[in-house]
């Protein structure tokens, strides 16, 4: 238990799990129903509909009752046989979480990337992949995996460029993306990209609390899947998109996550995909904005590719970013997403995603401007100023429906 009282709303300013809207909360407190009676398959081809929108797919999207590592698993395990090589890219913690999970399974993971933190700066080089391709002869190498928005540190990746690079190099591997963190808060179109595997979840973008994940697949992906050979039997996608043609799962999905989806799509398409990524946009530039008036550095290092989810502070040398965090949660009740792997200690993360808005953001930015001067950080300047000053230059208004 906690040894103080805080009071008013948590603000969850990680990089997901978001917060959780009321409408939502709300959706997901109605009866449990029967999964195989009529009911169910309405709402299950409504949401299945819903979701191929958010991914821009009009190909199978396989939900899981699994956070978002049982689908990364799903994505290898439906696709690849054991000793298959495969081209990862480190472009940080959860990118580097995925190749160990390839090497569990049996595969051959090759982990491309730049030493020490500079690769977790940058994002995924389209050119080295292509390089790296183009040597393989006799394609080895069966899949290209890559983590569209690495949520440890705040840096996209080009999917269209890495496809590019595969269909210049001439190569028939495929290409699988995380974006777990990235959907529905950065642009992103599985088919227009010519993504075989798009690996998604819950908690972030869409707003739900953690426990379900996505597969989007291709006809090429399901083609593969006949022939590969790694066990699968949960994860297999054979029955469950089969059983999907009517809205009913060969086992007890997760219903009432399933009512919470069924709201969130609402909500996300009611206000119009490219509004919702203009929004987050938006907040990003603002929060960088923040950033730089306190004169910390951001992890990105590729303007390109700032990510519209989060945002990484690089904390100065002789500041520990986890006890600027520990004081921000003590002193104003908020979370905010601690360093990972290589950057523990180094960096802190901003999350703008999902639910949120201008004033959402300038809370935020108050509580990291107040803690950061608490922990004794010499700042440049006021953040929350060069924040409220970027967002009324900001052009990118959300369009008002009538
Ligand atoms: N990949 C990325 C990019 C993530 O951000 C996360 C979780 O934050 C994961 C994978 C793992 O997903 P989960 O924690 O839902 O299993």
């Amino acid at each position: 238990t906690l040894d103080f009282h805080p009071a008013g709303r948590h603000f969850l300013q990680i990089p997901g799990p978001s917060p959780v809207p009321d409408r939502i909360l709300r959706a997901m407190s109605y009866p449990t129903i029967d999964h195989r009676g009529p009911e169910f398959g309405a709402l299950g081809l409504q949401v299945l509909a819903g979701i191929k929108k958010i991914f821009k797919t009009e190909q199978p999207v396989v939900i899981y009752p699994a956070s978002g590592t049982g689908a990364w698993e799903a994505a290898l395990t439906n696709t690849l046989s054991a000793g298959d090589t495969v081209l990862m890219y480190e472009t940080g913690h959860f990118a580097t979480l995925w190749k160990k999970m390839a090497e569990a399974l049996g595969l051959k993971p090759e982990f491309l990337g730049l030493p020490g933190i500079e690769g977790w700066r940058q994002g995924a080089q389209a050119d080295r992949i292509e390089a790296r391709l183009r040597q393989d002869r006799e394609h080895q190498i069966k899949a290209v995996c890559v983590v569209h928005n690495e949520t440890s540190t705040g840096v996209t990746s080009d999917i269209a460029a890495v496809r590019r690079a595969i269909d210049v190099a001439g190569h028939p591997a495929l290409l699988i993306v995380d974006t777990i963190s990235g959907l529905a808060s950065a642009d992103y179109r599985h088919d227009e990209w010519g993504v075989d595997v798009t690996v998604s979840g819950s908690q972030k973008g869409l707003m739900l609390p953690p426990g379900i994940s996505f597969n989007a697949v291709s006809q090429k992906a399901i083609a593969a899947s006949k022939n590969a050979k790694l066990p699968k039997a949960f994860w297999d996608w054979t029955d469950i998109i089969e059983m999907n043609q009517s809205g009913y799962w060969p086992y007890t999905p997760n219903t009432n996550l399933l009512y919470g989806l069924s709201e969130a799509l609402d909500m996300i398409l009611g206000e119009g995909l490219d509004n919702v990524f203009a929004r987050h946009q938006r907040l990003a530039g603002a929060c960088r904005a923040a950033v730089r008036a306190w004169g910390l550095e951001i992890q990105c290092a590729d303007p390109a590719l700032y990510s519209p989810v989060l945002t990484g502070v690089m904390t100065p040398p002789g500041f520990d970013a986890d006890a600027i965090r520990k004081t921000i949660y003590e002193n104003f009740n908020m979370s905010l997403g601690t360093g990972l792997g290589k950057m523990k200690g180094g960096m802190f993360r901003i999350g703008h995603l999902g639910e949120a808005n201008d004033l959402t953001l300038m809370a935020t930015l108050a509580g990291c401007e107040m803690g950061l001067k608490l922990a004794g950080v010499p700042l440049g300047g006021s953040g929350v100023v060069a924040a409220m000053d970027n967002l009324a230059a900001q052009k990118s208004k959300p369009v008002l429906k009538a």
